[in-house]
């Protein structure tokens, strides 16, 4: 069975572009055709300036937002990373393996890096290693596919060189990878800068809308959000970045196609209108979950102590036989 392993980091709370480019399809699909681990990937929230109460909160929430959003802990492994000590162990391995070089071509290592720079902070190593432990994420799983936005798709790419050049230096040890981005919405931008990426950890609200903003939030940031010039809608990204993401959003969340829809729509209020109906609807019954969940912290504890252990059964394995095949002396 094809092994699936994707996480999201607790930097934020999560968005529309969360939603649409990773979890609703490792919820509708990914669990039910896979054998599949999904995973708070905490570490990773430690590579930025953070406030570790804020961490800690985030993290309960991001779990149970997994499951609100309909992962089915009975189906797929759901865990938090800091719980499985192999993703460090193997972490170092792989910086081992890669190149400094490597690391420093990585573009979410340079714009997050300019973004610390440009708030006053200093960039901490761990952003720049940031890769290796994402690879090491991936790799002690055996996994097979990655589902994630295309902003990933350059991590996976690295976590694919990484496999291949342990294997063939010290023998077969891990599986490649690949990295599986969706058919739409694979990368939905900000409403308020359609140039750039949704994402969770924006300082400002405006133009990124979180799965647990109220029904009027929703609406009112979406109808704000910023169009182009012209009046006509077509799905064109370079000339139509607002619109294109616009219709983008829609045909996500109703199924049709970008371009088709494009058609049916004479002004662009009509086309904010009904995007924003479509994500209130969308987004209904994920919030109606998660209220039930917050009632019952307990479950979800249990699920991610149940998550780790199992996810720690299956890591462990190969990432001793990576400890022994790079040359390090067994225990005992
Ligand atoms: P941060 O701003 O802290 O990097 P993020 O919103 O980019 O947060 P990540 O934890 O980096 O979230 O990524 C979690 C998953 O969500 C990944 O699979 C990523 O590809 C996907 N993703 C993030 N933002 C978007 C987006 N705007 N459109 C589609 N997919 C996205
Ligand atoms: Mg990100």
């Amino acid at each position: 069975m094809t092994r699936v392993f994707s996480g999201i980091k607790p930097t934020g709370h999560l968005t529309l572009g969360n939603y649409l480019g990773a979890l609703r399809r490792w919820a509708e699909v990914d669990q039910h055709r896979s054998d599949a681990l999904f995973c708070v990937v905490d570490l990773h929230a430690l590579t930025v300036e953070h406030d570790p109460e804020r961490v800690r909160r985030l993290s309960r929430q991001l779990a149970t937002l997994f499951l609100a959003c309909g992962l089915d802990p009975d189906v797929s492994t759901v865990f938090v990373q800091s719980h499985v000590p192999e993703h460090t162990r193997l972490s170092y391995l792989l910086e081992c393996t890669a190149t400094d070089g490597e690391m420093r071509r990585m573009i979410q290592y340079k714009e997050k890096a300019a973004l610390e720079r440009a708030r006053g902070g200093s960039v901490r190593l761990s952003l720049l290693t940031y890769p290796a432990l994402m690879a090491a994420d991936i790799l002690a799983y055996g996994t097979d596919e990655v589902p994630v936005g295309d902003d990933q798709t350059q991590h996976v790419e690295l976590a694919r060189d990484l496999a291949v050049r342990f294997n063939q230096r010290y023998g077969e040890t891990f599986v490649v990878p690949r990295a599986n981005p969706p058919a739409v919405a694979a990368r939905v931008m900000n409403l308020q800068d359609p140039t750039s990426k949704m994402g969770k950890s924006e300082a400002s609200a405006a133009g990124v809308v979180h799965l647990l903003d109220e029904p009027d939030v929703v609406r009112s940031k979406i109808l704000r959000a910023v169009t182009d010039s012209g009046r006509e809608v077509v799905h064109d990204r370079e000339a139509k970045p607002g619109v294109s993401n616009l219709l983008e959003i829609l045909s996500s969340c109703t199924g049709g196609n970008p371009e088709a829809l494009a058609g049916v729509y004479e002004s662009y209020g009509a086309l904010k209108k009904d995007t924003a109906e479509a994500v209130v609807e969308l987004l209904e019954p994920v919030q109606a979950k998660h209220k039930e969940l917050c009632a019952d912290p307990g479950y979800v504890e249990e699920v991610l102590m149940r998550g780790a252990e199992r996810a720690r059964a299956m890591a462990r394995p190969r990432v001793d036989a990576a400890y022994e095949a790079i040359g390090l002396l067994p225990p005992g």
